[in-house]
């Protein structure tokens, strides 16, 4: 048993800063967290001092790209260095993500499940991972791997990562089931082309009809899989929530669409804006990217804002991994400068993001019965939210009651084993 004294406690609930906590770590979970007055634990507890430091959950990136590097196509396309050496890249990223306090991520495609079981088994320091393995798309969305010269990638189909691309509701099925037959965790699709898309396939360009968003979405329920969907604006837009996804990715037009924002609410559909991609792809080298990110940006702060009004759950992602790693924490601070205050950024990478994975019952607050995942921080948040940026201040990192990092001696505690 662990005893956490001293650190004013920032829950992930909303609820405001409370000074001088006890939080009592018994096993993995978080057996009680309130004033240190009035905590009790037995005289055997390690007591662990935390005075002057804040408390916070572990944090959730709701949208990543792990085993994404670069958006370079040899890189994209893994032909740049031999799988293995990726996949040695990929593990450091799990474990400088974790390093800085993310202790929960959701891979939004690229990342295999053999990810998810080597930090499972301790052969990696990294993350709680949820996986979405890869991106459902017809022929010519996101999904589909086509060239500027035209060239498919060619590669041999990796059975950990399956073909993603579907057309008709009949495929579209047989794809949500072997993307979970992989391993995923979440169904991850898109019903728009995105900023740095082929030109042809922008924005607000659809793809998938009304008829196969219903297919997919209802089979990745039956299955017990949420949806999250790349969708930028226009019809395709319009489709994903109408179908019933559970979170719309990017969401950029959303500003445009007030009778959606209001089904959102309603519905409880989660909006994770990824800003921080964003500020990269506006300083594309290619000019396509470049002007399709420019344009949507004062769209996209509009569209948080306005979502925000409307009553739309928002939750941090980052979609990190083109634009590098591990900077997830820069995406706080595009949400505050979109208007939230740093309490609402910070849920939205901790109780809310948990919400938005189905996933709130185990972790994203500190609350008795959770997962005992917790960062210490040097500093407050609440002040200034980009000190979550700069790795000294995040002090001790537990994931499951234990300590994953501890830069009180400036070290970093291997994985388990
Ligand atoms: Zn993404």
């Amino acid at each position: 048993m662990q005893v956490l004294l001293g650190a004013t406690l920032i829950d992930g609930t909303g609820a405001p800063p409370r000074p001088d906590s006890a939080v009592i770590i018994d096993g993995d979970r978080i057996a009680a967290a309130g004033p240190r007055s009035s905590a009790s634990w037995p005289a055997a507890a390690e007591v662990v001092d935390l005075d002057g430091l804040k408390l916070i959950p572990g944090l959730i990136d709701t949208h990543d790209h792990l085993a994404s590097h670069s958006y370079a196509l040899a890189r994209r396309w893994g032909l740049e260095e031999p799988a293995s050496t990726t996949h040695l890249r990929t593990g450091r990223v799990l474990e400088q993500t974790l390093a800085m306090g993310y202790t929960t991520v959701r891979d939004a495609g690229g990342l295999d499940a053999g990810f998810r079981l080597a930090v499972e088994e301790g052969l990696l320091n990294g993350p709680r991972l949820s996986l979405g393995l890869k991106i459902i798309s017809p022929t010519g969305g996101i999904g589909d791997s086509i060239s500027p010269s035209g060239h498919s990638c060619w590669l041999p189909a990796d059975p950990a990562l399956p073909d993603s691309v579907a057309n008709g509701v009949g495929r579209i099925r047989e794809v949500v089931r072997l993307m979970v037959r992989a391993g995923a965790d979440a169904i991850k699709c898109a019903t728009t082309g995105g900023a740095s898309s082929r030109p042809g396939h922008g924005p607000k360009d659809p793809a998938f009809t009304r008829e196969e968003m219903r297919a997919l979405v209802e089979e990745s329920h039956e299955l017990g899989r949420k949806v999250m969907c790349h969708a930028l604006g226009g019809p395709g837009l319009r489709r994903a929530i109408e179908a019933g996804v559970d979170s719309i990715e990017h969401g950029c037009y959303l500003a445009e669409e007030p009778e959606l924002l209001a089904m959102m609410a309603e519905r409880g559909t989660f909006f994770t804006p990824t800003l921080l991609v964003y500020v990269y792809h506006r300083e594309s080298a290619s000019p396509h990217v470049r002007g399709r990110a420019r344009d949507l940006y004062v769209r996209h702060l509009e569209s948080v804002q306005k979502a925000r009004e409307a009553g739309v759950k928002i939750a941090a992602g980052t979609d990190a991994g083109g634009h590098g790693h591990p900077v997830n924490a820069r995406e706080l601070e595009c949400l505050v400068e979109a208007g939230m205050s740093p309490m609402d950024a910070l849920r939205a990478a901790t109780g809310l993001a948990a919400e938005c994975l189905g996933w709130e019952r185990e972790v994203g607050t500190i609350e008795r019965g959770r997962l005992a995942d917790l960062v210490a921080v040097d500093g407050d948040p609440l002040r200034d939210i980009r000190i979550l940026q700069e790795a000294e201040r995040i002090r001790l990192v537990w994931k499951g009651g234990v300590v994953r990092v501890d830069r009180r001696v400036a070290r970093e505690v291997a994985a388990e084993h």
